[in-house]
């Protein structure tokens, strides 16, 4: 059967069970585990070419993620930047360098334990904030790499991911420092690497979060 045939066979099942709204089973059961076992190289080839919405059109790269397939942690962005459009890979450019940098002072890297990628694949023009109904296209996806991934833990890097996957609207202020439930997988909300760019004063508060966070999925 080929991985269109799986993913099709997948949310049929999942349809017939729960109905329009998508579940995603987030602990392995074995009820799923012969239509959804396709890895996520094959899951990111199912859906390199969507145009689920108009941000297909105008992105040079889908930016599906970067980094160990197998990681406890797992960070979680806003949406692909010029950069990021222009290589295809998440947090490149100025913000990835300085989240590189506070991984390794966590003594974690991008190809070792992490997974990063985005909640919306495509770049918005002019980096706009992604719109909800961009985010609505897309984000089955990232509960997907989610569920293929199964990490330790969730890092959402500023409020755009944190509200999209908390699913509320509160500031990232009321949302740092709670270790928040997301279908079983703890997740926590910090900064994103840019806000810290801008804006040198936050960089105390996130370095305790990435320290939290190390001790987290220790
Ligand atoms: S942003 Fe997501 S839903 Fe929209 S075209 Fe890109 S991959 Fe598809």
């Amino acid at each position: 059967m080929t991985n269109r045939n799986l993913i099709n066979q997948y949310l049929k099942q999942t349809q017939d069970i729960y109905g329009d709204k998508l579940y995603f089973n987030f602990k392995k059961d074995p009820k799923y585990s012969k239509v959804a076992g396709y890895s996520l190289d094959e899951f990111h080839n199912s859906i390199k070419n969507c145009q689920a919405c108009q941000l297909g059109a105008t992105r040079k790269s889908f930016v599906f993620g970067v980094g160990d397939k197998n990681a406890d942690l797992l960070l979680v962005g806003e949406a692909p930047g010029e950069k990021e459009d222009m290589e295809g890979i998440p947090f490149v450019g100025r913000a990835g360098r300085l989240l590189d940098k506070i991984l390794s002072a966590i003594s974690l890297s991008r190809d070792s334990g992490v997974y990063i990628c985005n909640v919306i694949k495509c770049r918005p023009p002019k980096n706009r904030d992604p719109l909800p109904s961009e985010i609505e296209k897309c984000e089955p996806y990232l509960k997907e790499q989610i569920n293929l991934i199964k990490p330790k833990l969730i890092v959402a890097l500023g409020r755009v991911a944190a509200k999209t996957l908390l699913n509320n609207d509160l500031s990232l202020k009321e949302m740092r420092s709670v270790k928040h439930n997301y279908y079983g997988i703890p997740l926590v909300a910090t900064y994103h690497p840019a806000a810290l760019l801008r804006n040198q004063n936050l960089k105390p508060a996130a370095w305790d979060d990435f320290k939290w966070i190390r001790n987290l999925i220790s």
